[in-house]
């Protein structure tokens, strides 16, 4: 019933103090529970957040809102319906889309990862199947829906295809859950929405302490790494997160082709999933900015994400004989962070091989194989094995998803007249608290950096 308004509390159940996990729960005192983002905790070995229970009853949540289709984000839907929850999940069209092969592809992983801790999996193909059908088409950018007193709309946030910053209206205030915010402007997409007369924001810090380099930097780091693998004789290795980074990389790589800026190389795109994220990408060019749409209409028949020197290896046995081409190559192949997929394959191949290079392209967390060879190491292990790395490590960050510091703080400044309250989420302790700090001096604004488990009533 309109104007039977209560109090409101947000509650931070998971990414809070850290990047992934993401989990919050905004709910009426004795009314409707509405979940944000039911995300894995990535990185760490058999997390108790991923195997245990919720901290709340999973039947008692009316709506799930998924903001975008990572697994950070996504990677605990299927378990949370298993627990008993029986409501209604929302997003964008493509963020369905694009979470169903997610999570399919997630079962492997976690199936392995039981098998080696000895336990059941966190669910399985079922439960998977059985998410899908509480999950609503898809609602678009920019259509207010209403749950119970609550007004919603979903904005770009120009971080992945799909991606939404999700705005809420009740009792007259505005409170925003950001998401991820994206690295604007993109290749690809748009750039994230402006906010404006917000009272709360729930805000992503992934990047809250630091810059990135410019888009073109990147760009030309790129071009050098092929350059240089070129004339060593090498392979480029770019292990690549399968939505977004994957079709930025292969759209770049097949202008740069065309405007022979470097050779035509051989490129494998060496993920089934990424292959399959790829094709939904082309399904939903009408999401993309106007220049990529613009690229778009120069390439009509295989489109901007393919190129005659690109192989796509969906196979194992293709992706087998990958080694079986002669130098120079590229290889673009999952996971993003080398915590697992083909990439490990290739790794053991060439790290010990001092004419080839890995190109790290986004964010690594910490304990994964990927922020083990970004800091240094000399020596890592891949499936069991002791691996040399002979091979260059490159990061490069201009292609990195994620606003950087200045970035938040730009977002924040849209609705500073308005907003009461920050809660920095979704960031490594060190990089929320710079956040938080920056965003005290700057703006003037209340902000905290919660802790997992900790509530606020918003009003
Ligand atoms: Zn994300």
């Amino acid at each position: 019933m309109a104007g039977n308004f209560s109090r409101v509390k947000i509650n931070f159940y998971g990414g809070a103090g850290s990047v992934t996990g993401a989990n919050f729960l905004l709910e009426e005192d004795n009314g409707i529970k509405i979940l944000f983002d039911c995300g894995l905790v990535q990185g760490a070995k058999d997390d108790p957040i991923n195997t245990g229970a919720f901290p709340y009853d999973p039947s008692k949540i009316d709506y799930l809102i998924v903001s975008h289709a990572h697994i950070d984000h996504i990677g605990r839907i299927p378990k949370l319906v298993k627990d008993g929850f029986r409501g209604r999940i929302l997003s964008t069209p493509p963020t369905r889309e694009i979470s169903e092969i997610m999570l399919i592809d997630s079962l492997g992983i976690l199936g392995k990862e039981a098998k080696y801790e000895k336990r059941d999996p966190i669910y399985n193909e079922d439960d998977v199947n059985r998410a899908m059908t509480f999950w609503d088409e898809g609602i678009p950018y920019h259509k207010e829906f209403k749950i119970g007193n609550f007004r919603v709309t979903f904005k770009d946030s120009g971080h992945i295809l799909g991606s939404t910053i999700t705005e809420l209206i009740y009792n007259g205030k505005k409170i925003v859950y950001t998401g991820d915010l994206g690295n604007s402007p993109s290749v690809l997409l748009r750039d994230t929405e402006a906010i404006t007369d917000a009272d709360y924001l729930i805000m992503e810090s992934v990047y809250g302490d630091r810059n990135h380099e410019s888009h073109n930097v990147s760009r030309d780091m790129l071009e050098d790494a092929i350059e240089n693998t070129v004339r060593a004789n090498g392979v480029l290795m770019i292990p690549a997160f399968s939505i977004e980074k994957t079709q930025e990389i292969l759209f770049e790589i097949n202008k740069m082709m065309e405007e022979s800026r470097i050779p035509l190389v051989k490129v494998f795109l060496d993920s089934p999933l990424a292959i399959k994220v790829t094709d939904i990408y082309k399904k939903y060019k009408s999401y993309f900015n106007d220049s990529a749409m613009r690229e778009y209409a120069f390439h009509p028949e295989e489109g901007i994400f393919a190129f005659p020197q690109l192989l796509r290896t969906l196979k194992t046995e293709e992706s087998v004989a990958i080694k079986n081409y002669s130098n120079p190559k590229i290889i673009i192949a999952g996971s993003g962070m080398s915590n697992g997929g083909r990439i490990l394959h290739h790794e053991k191949n060439y790290l010990p091989d001092k004419r080839s290079t890995l190109l790290v392209t986004g964010y690594q967390s910490v304990g994964t194989l990927g922020r083990l060879m970004q800091e240094g190491a000399k020596k890592v292990r891949i499936m069991g094995e002791e691996v040399q790395v002979k091979a260059s490590i490159v990061s490069i960050t201009g292609y990195s998803g994620h606003k950087g510091s200045d970035g938040l703080l730009d977002f924040v400044t849209h609705t500073a007249d308005t907003v009461k309250k920050v809660f920095v989420v979704l960031g490594e302790p060190k990089s929320s608290l710079f956040l938080v700090q920056k965003i005290r001096d700057n703006l003037a604004i209340d902000a905290s950096a919660p802790a997992y488990g900790e509530s606020c009533y918003l009003d």
